[in-house]
């Protein structure tokens, strides 16, 4: 990240961390030992949080979950296990396929399934089970099975980690948790759980995973018998096995439960203090792991809730049984209901948002006096937002795709942020246009059709649209059918859970952001030798800018917010005018871009309208308004993910 925030520290050591934190420098081993030794906990949770906010703004995730373990059986004994039974023990039980449906319910939006190793249960019987609650409840993920686990499959039905994944991914399974690895240490495995699975074949695991699209979570079990380095160790593989695959969605720091387990730790249970500076550490660590978990079930929910201002950004959900845990002695209550997580989130001063499996935002609850501005998570909206206020009581960020906030704007939930042209043409009643937004004159770089074929020949083809296209998925049709005269195209909406889905499939795909972006400077889109930048193609036959995106502000925003949004707002373009190469850096090196091109790319574009963007937005309403298909389409966001449109 890069940031100008300035702080004082009790601790004098934290000066040089916070230098290398803002100015994007990664943090050593020596760093993460020092900050544990620090006894400035609360310059560590500011330095963390920090970096929270730059991630995700605001915005503290939950979601409606559920969570399932079929059985307690397991052929394992690790030594920290409260759980697990053999088979003969009076406490063991095998759920039926009909008893783990009857525990979920259809506005559930993840099932988080892990058990233990049964002994007996056929490989069909899993493959029915996810397969089963997919079919039976489609709007419920599965997130299941830890690495331990799928190993454990691998060898009983002797087949390949990736063939085992593959068949899961092919019955419904979405992601995978991150549990079974405690932590990556020899001489801890060695001792507490030697019959399970080491670092390196977890890793394997999960990294075959995540190169067939199952992306997971990675946890770190700490406050047993293992040594504050061996903690620093864990993050920094993680990170790495991170910097590869990209794979990982949240590192979840779990706080040992010693219960029966017999296991001595240093004290019953892990203590507040150490928790958060866990929580803080992680976030500073691991630069490339998008959220930090503080889960509640096992730090209790009042820690969690300080936590969240410590660099946890995810509270885990409203979650159910959750017997591993609970059977250890976890002291938080066993279920949280949806209004408590919210009125937890608002304690912390976070903005509460429900989100899937993958972290999309599905409805966001700010409390009534907060104005909530979106917070564009692209490289070219970089410049908006390095001058809001660290911490505001008025005005809350939450990082929102162009076609999720015009969802949500809709909702009435978002007060502010760089609207899609699209979406502003439909929502201008409730909404006043600011002078600023995403406008280029040539080039974008950042909406790209990658095509096997020319624009003459795409008549009849399969058109492959990005799930977060909103403005650009309309300038594609003006172009296709105002300036190339092709109306008999067929658009079909990327479907990322579908793990058939493939853009090699079709014809042409379009990219927009930082998709885009990686593919125009990583060597373009395998397949496709033909790329068209739709702003270009806009500029070469209009003459003019094209604007992608329009600051808004919802009319009735009370007078102190909107101040607050539209000086925000100037002062972050007055300071990032000369230094886009920097405030972009971070950003840049996620798609594969230098500090130099992140200044080129950044440049281009026109932050502050004038009458030329005015004029070009009315010229692009006027062609669409007058597109032939626009009876037929309403472009309705739940029709197009449904199935594919033709025109
Ligand atoms: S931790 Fe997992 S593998 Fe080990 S005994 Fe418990 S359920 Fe079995």
């Amino acid at each position: 990240m890069t940031s100008s925030t300035s702080f004082t520290f009790r601790d004098n050591l934290l000066y040089s961390i916070w230098d290398k934190v803002r100015s994007g420098e990664r943090l050593s081993k020596e760093d993460a030992l020092a900050l544990y030794a620090s006894d400035d906990l609360i310059g560590v949770g500011r330095m963390a949080n920090e970096v929270a906010r730059a991630k995700s703004g605001d915005s503290v995730y939950f979601v409606l979950n559920r969570k399932l373990e079929p059985t307690n059986i397991c052929v394992l004994s690790c030594k920290f296990c409260d759980f697990a039974v053999k088979p003969d023990s009076p406490e063991a039980y095998e759920m039926t396929i009909a008893e783990m449906l009857s525990k979920l319910r259809p506005d559930l939006h993840e099932v988080h399934i892990t058990g233990g190793l049964h002994p007996k249960w056929p490989w069909e019987f899993y493959i029915d089970m996810v397969r089963t609650i997919k079919t039976q409840f489609p709007n419920v993920d599965v997130k299941a099975f830890t690495a331990v686990e799928i190993d454990y499959f691998s060898k009983k039905f002797k087949k390949s980690h990736e063939q085992v994944l593959r068949e899961l991914q092919e019955a419904g399974l979405r992601t995978m948790p991150g549990g079974g690895a405690e932590v990556f240490s020899e001489r801890v495995r060695k001792e507490l759980f030697k019959q399970k699975i080491g670092a390196k074949t977890w890793f394997d695991v999960h990294k075959t995973a995540h190169r067939l699209g199952i992306q997971s979570n990675v946890t770190m079990l700490y406050g047993h018998i293992e040594t504050i380095e061996e903690r620093v160790e864990h993050m920094l593989r993680v990170r790495e096995c991170q910097d590869e695959t990209n794979g990982f969605l949240s590192f979840i720091p779990l706080a040992f439960q010693p219960g029966n387990t017999g296991i001595k730790t240093r004290n019953d249970f892990t203590s507040a203090i150490d928790d958060l500076k866990t929580i803080a550490v992680s976030r500073l660590m691991l630069d490339n792991v998008p959220h930090i978990k503080a889960y509640w079930v096992m730090l209790t929910a009042e820690v969690a809730t300080i936590a969240l201002n410590f660099g946890a950004d995810d509270m885990d959900g409203t979650v159910g049984e959750e017997r591993i845990a609970h059977d250890a002695g976890a002291i938080s209550p066993m279920e949280l209901a949806k209004g408590k997580l919210i009125s937890i989130i608002h304690d912390a001063g976070k903005l509460p948002v429900e989100r899937d499996i993958w972290y999309n935002p599905i409805t966001i609850y700010p409390k009534p006096e907060w104005s909530v501005v979106s917070k564009m998570p692209y490289l070219n909206s970089v410049p908006f937002y390095n001058s809001f206020p660290d911490y505001s009581t008025v005005v809350k960020l939450v990082p929102l795709a162009p076609r999720v906030f015009g969802k949500l704007a809709e909702q009435g939930s978002v007060a502010a942020g760089p609207m899609s042209l699209r979406d502003y043409m439909t929502m201008s009643d409730d909404f006043e246009r600011l002078d600023y937004g995403v406008a280029v004159k040539g080039k974008a770089n950042s909406v790209l059709l990658f095509s096997k074929f020319d624009w003459a020949e795409l008549a009849g083809k399969r058109i492959c649209i990005s799930a977060e296209t909103s403005t650009s998925v309309e300038l594609l049709r003006v172009l296709l059918e105002k300036r190339f005269g092709i109306s008999d195209y067929l658009f079909h909406r990327y479907d990322k859970s579908n793990p058939s889905h493939s853009y090699k499939d079709y014809d042409a795909v379009l990219l927009i952001g930082d998709e885009a972006l990686q593919k125009a400077y990583g060597g373009g889109l395998t397949g496709f030798d033909k790329v068209f930048d739709l702003a270009e193609e806009w500029c070469t036959w209009k003459g003019m800018p094209f604007v992608f995106a329009v600051w808004v502000i919802r009319k009735v925003t009370p007078e102190t917010a909107r101040k607050e949004i539209v000086e925000s707002l100037e002062r972050s373009l007055t300071n990032s005018a000369d230094h886009f190469g920097e405030f972009g850096r971070e950003h840049g090196a996620k798609v594969g871009m230098s500090e130099a091109e992140v200044s080129d790319y950044l440049s281009q574009f026109r932050y502050r309208f004038s009458i030329d963007e005015h004029a070009a937005m009315a010229e692009f309403e006027m062609e669409y308004e007058s597109l032939t298909s626009n009876d037929r389409i309403a472009m309705s966001d739940k029709r197009i993910a449904k199935q594919s449109i033709s025109f």
